[in-house]
């Protein structure tokens, strides 16, 4: 193209991830320019982000030494004079700028020892040549401090994206979407959109031009989920569960220690009959806290082991391994069904004898953590591997448990909180969901409050009511880092100051966190468990999946630094018996809008599912955790939150194609096939798990 060159080619390469025509075209504008709205300098106030001036620059001198080289220029408009100034690219900069020429200056104002400056503007020399001004708005496209220094800032790329607009033609950029869907959509055109987009006629073809890409993307990205999971479905050869046999009857009549909620049985009956039909199950389990997602696992490993196949379950940590392990092995204590648990702390002779047990197939259920997929486990016939707390869990690790059996065994991914729908959309779109949206019954609500640092007293009184009259508390800190010093050493102070107002031997204490021994760890929870002690200082260490039903009391020290999906984790842990339960938000008396946000949140309700939905309202699609590695919400343009009315639209619609055509052979569909096809090997995701 005209205008690159070697180096510049390789530094759009390099930093923008441009390698062909259809990148730069990609590459859309992150704001756009009204060229005939001019501010004036003396119009800056200390409220002011971002201004345009038409400025003549006055004088450019190059300051400081080698290390701290800047360019500093004076320009003057009719109403006053401004500093700008480089720090990069100086020399460059320099050649750029003729002291006397007026310039169109943009960029964000900063002030400096009082005084208003911009540092690295972009900037364009004003010429008469009015070729491109004819547009309602100007271009602006994101770049890097590099590309700038290399004459290629928001604006050249402007340049350049408009010479490619001008060697492209409508075959060049065919349309994707089948016509009865830009129909009833009321989409534009694909061609014309991509135009529009970089460079607008006016407001009206923007908005359409937008919609319309942002529509292609969505639609795009939900039709790829839905052509791998029908494919998964037609194709992928499952074990099969086909008859529900004396373990699971035995266990169901004899040893099932409560009544099935109703949730909890419709959800076994979608398991059972994916398990039976054939094909390999990929499924997400959704449930809130508590709301008895591990006997519906158990449920599910029995159905395995009946039809002759073993299951393994995985747990993120070693405490919720342990703790499954023994919750598990206490349910089936009268049932003929070996069960064992593989972790990183397992000793190596005893690893030894597990491993020739797997691998000969007398073990039927194996509980662990990461170290049940490393390569050395082999197990005779694995058919169910179940994968709890998923967000922790990385789409990669669940990738190897394909290789554990030559037929791939059925997948249970069951997640630790709801998630919230558009993320599920989105992120596992291409597995099958069931739902556990009924919490088992007599559970109270639990009383959750806000109190700050002045309460505190109050709220230790509160505790030691709580203990005489026979429950438990928990005292959670946060620990971001395991690692980070000043964190553990507030743990520490905090233990002893908990230890201060409940002195031995009338109460004992127990703490856990990450930098202790498993077998320490191990020991203090147990003595909580078996109400040796009555208060649990811990991290959150203790956060997934701990239950101790005696325990109504939770504390968390520093809420303000909780996001809102921990703190519904941790707040899950209370409330599990049939006394009623308190959580009490500790936090300073200063903390930001978004924090209190969040408190006001965790005591307005105890609904995940709603909870949920304003933790990705309040963080943003980007932050969530667990899916920012998997690359599966990096959209150019839509954004899960802002479009979720479009993402539902585009879900159904992908949907219906892919119920209709599945293998998109009708006519209608053809162009769609051909671009999809183009695209072939560029998804991360096509197989999530
Ligand atoms: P989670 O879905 O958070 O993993 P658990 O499986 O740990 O929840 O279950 C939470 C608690 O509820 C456990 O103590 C469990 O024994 C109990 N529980 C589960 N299902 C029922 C039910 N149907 N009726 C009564 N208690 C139940
Ligand atoms: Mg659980």
């Amino acid at each position: 193209m005209k205008g690159v060159g070697p180096q510049r080619a390789d530094l759009l390469k390099k930093e923008l991830g441009i390698y062909i025509f259809k990148d730069l075209l990609e590459h859309f504008p992150f704001r756009y320019i009204d060229k005939t709205k001019i501010n004036l300098i003396n119009d800056i106030t200390p409220l002011t982000e971002y201004i345009q001036i038409n400025a003549r620059v006055m004088s450019l001198e190059i300051l400081g030494d080698r290390r701290s080289k800047r360019l500093v220029a004076e320009v003057k408009d009719a109403s006053g004079i401004l500093e700008l100034v480089w720090f990069q690219g100086v020399n460059w900069v320099e050649k750029l700028l003729t002291i006397g020429q007026v310039y169109l200056f943009y960029g964000r104002v900063s002030f400096y020892q009082g005084l208003p400056q911009m540092t690295h503007p972009e900037l364009e020399m004003l010429t008469n040549d009015k070729s491109e001004s004819k547009n309602f708005l100007e271009p602006v496209y994101p770049s890097t401090e590099k590309l700038k220094a290399r004459g290629l800032g928001g604006r050249q790329l402007a340049k350049l994206t408009y010479s490619l607009i001008q060697l492209l033609q409508e075959k060049d950029v065919p349309e994707n979407i089948p016509q009865q869907i830009i129909e009833s959509m009321k989409l534009s055109q694909r061609f014309q959109s991509f135009v529009q987009i970089h460079f607008p006629r006016d407001q009206e073809a923007h908005m359409q031009a937008i919609c319309r890409l942002k529509f292609e993307e969505l639609f795009l990205a939900q039709l790829r989920m839905q052509l791998v999971k029908t494919s998964r479905h037609r194709t992928s050869k499952g074990v099969v569960f086909n008859h529900v046999g004396d373990l699971f009857n035995r266990f169901y009549s004899k040893h099932l220690p409560f009544e099935l909620t109703g949730a909890q049985k419709r959800v076994i009956k979608e398991i059972r009959k994916d398990t039976a039909s054939g094909r390999q199950m990929n499924r997400l389990l959704q449930g809130d806290v508590g709301s008895g997602k591990t006997i519906v696992a158990l449920l599910c490993m029995l159905l395995a082991a009946d039809n002759g196949y073993q299951s393994c379950m995985m747990a993120p940590t070693e405490i919720l391994a342990q703790q499954h392990f023994r919750s598990l092995s206490a349910l089936l204590e009268n049932m003929p069904v070996e069960i064992r648990l593989l972790t990183g702390s397992t000793r190596a002779s005893e690893r030894k004898k597990l491993l020739l047990e797997l691998a000969e197939g007398s073990i039927g259920i194996l509980v662990g953590t990461h170290a049940v997929i490393e390569q050395q486990v082999q197990f005779n016939n694995m058919g169910l591997a179940i994968v709890d707390e998923q967000h922790r869990f990385g789409v990669a690790q669940r990738a190897k448990l394909w290789d554990k059996a030559m037929i791939p065994p059925h997948i249970l991914v069951m997640t630790a909180t709801p998630i919230p729908r558009t993320l599920a959309m989105t992120a596992y779109g291409d597995l099958d969901c069931s739902i556990i949206d009924e919490l088992p019954p007599n559970r109270k609500p639990i009383v959750t409050v806000h109190r700050n640092e002045s309460y505190r007293s109050q709220v230790l009184d509160f505790i030691r009511e709580e203990i005489v009259k026979g429950g438990q508390a928990y005292i959670i800190f946060p620990l971001i880092e395991e690692s980070e010093k000043l964190d553990y050493e507030n743990l520490m102070r905090g233990y002893e100051n908990v230890k201060a107002f409940f002195p031995e031997p009338k109460y004992w204490i127990s703490m856990v966190h990450g930098r202790q021994t498993n077998q320490i760890r191990e020991t203090n929870m147990q003595r909580f468990k078996n109400k040796d002690t009555q208060i649990m200082v811990a991290t959150t260490v203790i956060e997934v999946g701990v239950d101790i039903p005696n325990a109504t009391v939770m504390v968390i020290e520093s809420a303000e630094k909780f996001g809102l999906s921990q703190l519904h984790q941790l707040r899950g842990r209370v409330g599990r018996g049939k006394e009623k339960s308190f959580c009490i938000l500790l936090t300073g008396d200063k903390i930001n809008s978004l924090a209190r946000e969040r408190l006001l949140t965790m005591a307005a309700t105890g609904d995940g599912f709603k909870i949920a939905e304003k933790d990705l309202e309040l963080r943003g699609p980007g932050e969530i955790e667990g899916t920012r590695q998997s690359g599966v919400l990096e959209f150019k343009l839509a954004n899960i939150l802002e479009d979720k009315a479009l993402l539902e639209q585009a879900g159904a619609l992908a949907l219906q194609v892919v119920e209709n055509d599945p293998h998109l052979n009708s006519a209608d569909n053809l162009l769609l096939k051909e671009y999809l096809q183009a695209l072939r090997g560029k998804t991360a995701w096509s197989k999530i798990s």
